[in-house]
């Protein structure tokens, strides 16, 4: 059954790898938002040090970021790619959130979860995994982010249709698993697309989850 083998591979991965602490850690929405529009096709030691210059030049508040100078922000951000249109769209979401949620995205994160999400995804940079990844790590709502790892392991692992867009594959993978699994799921699927289920040159003979791995290569 396809659950069964789902539930299986959950609890392999389960047993093999450890979330990071920042999982538990820190779940600020604003702090989440920004650290995953600087994500956005970045790897992520990139972002961690464009995260960390940026935190040690301002508060990471919109109120700050709204009354930073672009210039400088792009300073903090230049591990990054793209880092001068992050820049960009971080004074610009910061000034949003401000001037039409008076400062928090609280107010947004309540909302049911289609209507927190469409909210959220008027906001400049904001696309459907930034959305998700908020709503998943700062308010606890059902939902997986698919991001390139995610995408990526969960077909090759047949958990989601190898030819499903962003849709497919959050729905795909919220069908197989129950709400309280959600962040696990997303966060293992990562772990082992990093460590393991790399894009180029697999490393299947010692991946734990060989066993299930249609796509597993001798
Ligand atoms: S067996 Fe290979 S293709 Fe399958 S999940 Fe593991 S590393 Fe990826």
């Amino acid at each position: 059954m396809a659950e069964n083998r789902a539930e299986k591979i959950l609890q392999t991965l389960r047993k093999n790898f450890t979330p990071p602490s920042w999982v538990t850690s820190d779940r600020d929405p604003f702090k989440t938002l920004i650290i995953t529009i600087i994500s956005q096709n970045t790897a992520d030691r990139n972002t961690e040090r464009a995260f960390e210059n940026l935190s040690k030049n301002f508060p990471i508040t919109p109120e700050a970021l709204a009354n930073a100078e672009k210039t400088e922000i792009e300073e903090c951000l230049k591990t990054a790619g793209l880092y001068k249109n992050k820049a960009k769209v971080i004074k610009e979401v910061s000034r949003m959130i401000l001037e039409k949620f008076g400062g928090s995205l609280k107010p947004i994160l309540t909302m049911p979860f289609e209507e927190a999400r469409k909210v959220l995804m008027q906001l400049p940079g904001v696309g459907p995994k930034t959305a998700d990844v908020v709503l998943l790590f700062s308010a606890n709502q059902p939902t997986i982010p698919v991001d390139t790892h995610v995408k990526r392991v969960s077909k090759r692992l047949a958990l989601a249709p190898v030819n499903g867009d962003y849709e497919d594959i959050r729905k795909a993978l919220q069908s197989l698993y129950n709400p309280e699994d959600y962040l696990d799921v997303h966060i293992m699927l990562i772990l082992l697309g990093r460590k393991y289920c790399r894009a180029r040159k697999p490393l299947c003979q010692t991946c734990p989850v060989n066993t299930f791995c249609p796509a597993r290569k001798n």
